[in-house]
C-alpha cells in the first residue's frame, strides 16, 4: 500500500511541476512584456504627465494563487500544494479555509516565500483536531510585496475532505471477454471506470481513494492476477485496510440462454444496478445510504442512456428489507434494481467482501449494468458509459456523506 500512496505522491508532484514551468514561463513574458511596454511609454511622455498616465495606461498587475492541490496524510491531516508562480511579488501566501458551503473563511496559516528553500512548490500541512467526517474548502491568498504595483486577489479554492475510499476495478486486464458479436472486457472496462470515478472524487469532492489496481494486471501479497480473482480474491478487500469504504466496481452477467434469448443477446429490460453489501456495510447506515444513493442514481442513468426499461430502484431503510441475491432475481426482466446480500452460511459468499470486514472496512460490490446487453457493449465501446456510470457512483457517494460539490460552491 506504501509504494502505491508514494507512486500516486510522486505523479502529483510531478504533475505541478509541470504545471509550475508552464505559469513560470507564461508569468516571466508577462512581466518582460509590461517592462518593455513601460520603458517605450516613458519616452514618448513628458515629466509632469508621466506618472499620471502611466498609472492609467498600465493597471495593476493581478495575482492570485491558481492550481491548487492537496493529498491527503491521514485522517487528520492533509497536505497542501501550490506553484511559487508569483515569487518574488508576493511577500506572504496565507492559507484560509472554510467549513464546506460557507463563506467562513478563518486564517489557518502563512508561509513567507524568501524563507522556502527551493521554492518551485510550496507545501503547507493542516491537522485537524479530531478525525471525524469532514470536508473543508481551502484557498491560497497572497500578500504582494508591493501594492502600487501588483493586485493581490484570493487564490482558486479547493474541497478537501479526510474521508478515503478504496476502490477495486473489478477482476484484471482481459478477463471475462465476451467475444460474441459487440466484443467487451469487463476486466479492462472496469479499470476505465475505476480511474474516472477517482478522478471525479478528488476533483469535484475532495474524496482521496486507492485503487486495488491503477494497471491490467493486478499485484498484492505475492499474487497476481487470476490468483487474486480466484483463492486469493479476499486480499483485494483487505487492501482497503485502514479507509472508510470498499468498493469493487463491476458489470453484471445471467445464467446461460436465460430469458428464452442468447447468453449475450438478452433484451435491455434485464439491466438494472444491483449493490451486493456486506454484512458490516448491512448495519450501517451510512454505507447503506450511501447504496441507496448510487443505485438511485446507475438506475436514472441507465435509463436516460436508453438501456433500462425501469428507472426505479428499490431503496432499503434498514437491514431486515435487504434482499437475498438469487439468480431469479438477477436475471428477471422489468424488475428494480435493489441492495443484496449474499451470504454463505455466517460469512460472506463473495471473498472480496469477506477481505474488507476481515480489516473492519464496509464494502459493496457495484453491479453497475448487464454486459450480456448488446446495447450496452456498445456504448461501452463508443466511451459513453464509464463517464455516465462513473459519474452516478461520485454523485450517489456524494449524497450519502453529504458531500459539497465544486459545482455547488462555485455558485456562491
Ligand atoms: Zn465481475
Amino acid at each position: 500500500m506504501e509504494i502505491k500512496k508514494n507512486g500516486l505522491l510522486l505523479l502529483v508532484r510531478t504533475s505541478i511541476v509541470i504545471v509550475v514551468v508552464a505559469l513560470g514561463i507564461w508569468a516571466e513574458k508577462e512581466f518582460i512584456g509590461r517592462q518593455n511596454g513601460s520603458s517605450s511609454q516613458i519616452k514618448q511622455e513628458t515629466e509632469s504627465k508621466k506618472t499620471q498616465k502611466e498609472e492609467s495606461k498600465f493597471p495593476k498587475q493581478v495575482i492570485g494563487v491558481k492550481g491548487l492541490s492537496f493529498s491527503r496524510i491521514s485522517d487528520r491531516e492533509i497536505q497542501l500544494y501550490w506553484s511559487d508562480q508569483w515569487n518574488p511579488y508576493v511577500q506572504e501566501y496565507q492559507i484560509e479555509r472554510c467549513p464546506a458551503g460557507t463563506s467562513d473563511w478563518e486564517s489557518v496559516g502563512a508561509v513567507i516565500p524568501d524563507q522556502i528553500q527551493n521554492s518551485d512548490v510550496i507545501s503547507w500541512t493542516d491537522t485537524w483536531a479530531d478525525t471525524s467526517q469532514f470536508q473543508y474548502e481551502y484557498r491560497v491568498n497572497v500578500k504582494v510585496s508591493d501594492s502600487e504595483k501588483y493586485d493581490g486577489q484570493d487564490g482558486e479554492s479547493i474541497l478537501v475532505s479526510n474521508l478515503l475510499i478504496c476502490i477495486d476495478p473489478g477482476h484484471y486486464g482481459g478477463r471475462n471477454a465476451v467475444q460474441t458479436g459487440i466484443a467487451y472486457t469487463e476486466g479492462d472496462f472496469t479499470l476505465q471506470l475505476a480511474k474516472k470515478l477517482a478522478q471525479k472524487l478528488q476533483e469535484e469532492y475532495g474524496v482521496s481513494t486507492i485503487l486495488t489496481r491503477e494497471t491490467a494486471d493486478i499485484s498484492l501479497g505475492g499474487f497476481t492476477n487470476y490468483e487474486l480473482d480466484s483463492a486469493h480474491i479476499s486480499l483485494r478487500g483487505e487492501f482497503a485496510k485502514g479507509t472508510d469504504l470498499f468498493l469493487s466496481l463491476h458489470t453484471n452477467a445471467n445464467q446461460e440462454g436465460v430469458n428464452g434469448y442468447g447468453t449475450v443477446e438478452q433484451p435491455i429490460s434485464i439491466n438494472k444496478p444491483i449493490l451486493i453489501l456486506n454484512k458490516m456495510a448491512c448495519q450501517d447506515d451510512k454505507a447503506l445510504g450511501i447504496a441507496n444513493a448510487v443505485g438511485k442514481h446507475l438506475a436514472q442513468s441507465s435509463y436516460q442512456l436508453g438501456i433500462a426499461s425501469v428507472e426505479g430502484f428499490d431503496k432499503v431503510k434498514t437491514e431486515t428489507q435487504i434482499r437475498n441475491w438469487t439468480d431469479a432475481y438477477n436475471d428477471q426482466l422489468n424488475v428494480w434494481g435493489t441492495i443484496c446480500r449474499r451470504m454463505d452460511l455466517n460469512e460472506d459468499y463473495y471473498g472480496v467482501l469477506r477481505g474488507s470486514v476481515n480489516v473492519g472496512v464496509p464494502g459493496m460490490i457495484i453491479e453497475h449494468g448487464f454486459h450480456t446487453v448488446p446495447e450496452i457493449r456498445q456504448m461501452a465501446e463508443e466511451g459513453k458509459l464509464e463517464e455516465c456510470w462513473a459519474e452516478a457512483d461520485a454523485i450517489g457517494i456524494a449524497e450519502g456523506y453529504r458531500l459539497m460539490s465544486k459545482a455547488k460552491t462555485e455558485e456562491r
